[in-house]
């Protein structure tokens, strides 16, 4: 079975983070050949399928998410990395399971949004705090590696869920 899932967005996550849109690229790229598997757990018989396909797609806000983010969605637009993952055996995508995903992202920065300062790093910049508490988020830039997506029942991203499954 052939399965497609929006993995994550550019969007703010449920951890007080988000991928600018300009780093999706790079997880869809890198999300190619990662083990499909359940609730993060990594042990090799919970894998029930591979990442065979990846790509960014732009897609249409809803009227909440144009009003929580307006920002985000006037300069970048809403944009989902959709990863097709084939399947030997026949997973029943039922909601004790979920039908959410969630994906594990390796990146190098946790950057101030907006912010110019010289340092690029939330740890270093006193801007980044406020920045938290006013806008609710992060950026995580420089990702290196996406180990697995999971099916989960709470997602960290509320839009990544499993939109397509072909037998
Ligand atoms: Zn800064």
């Amino acid at each position: 079975m052939k399965v497609s899932i929006i993995a994550t967005n550019n969007l703010p996550n449920r951890n007080m983070g988000r991928f600018p849109a300009a780093e999706l690229p790079a997880i869809a790229k890198k999300l190619v050949g990662v083990a499909a598997i359940v609730d993060h757990e990594a042990e090799y018989e919970e894998q029930w399928g591979t990442v065979v396909e990846a790509r960014v797609e732009r897609a249409e806000p809803t009227p909440e998410q144009l009003e929580a983010y307006p920002d985000v969605l006037r300069t970048e637009g809403l944009q989902n990395v959709v990863a097709v993952v084939q399947s030997k055996t026949q997973i029943e995508i039922v909601p004790d399971v979920g039908d959410h995903a969630s994906i594990t992202t390796a990146y190098t920065d946790l950057v101030c949004p907006g912010c110019t300062c010289e340092y690029r790093d939330a740890d270093r910049c006193k801007k980044a705090w406020e920045a938290l508490s006013t806008l609710g988020y992060l950026e995580r830039a420089g990702v290196q590696d996406i180990y697995e997506i999971s099916l989960v029942a709470v997602p960290a991203v509320p839009d990544a869920i499993v939109t397509n499954v072909e037998p």
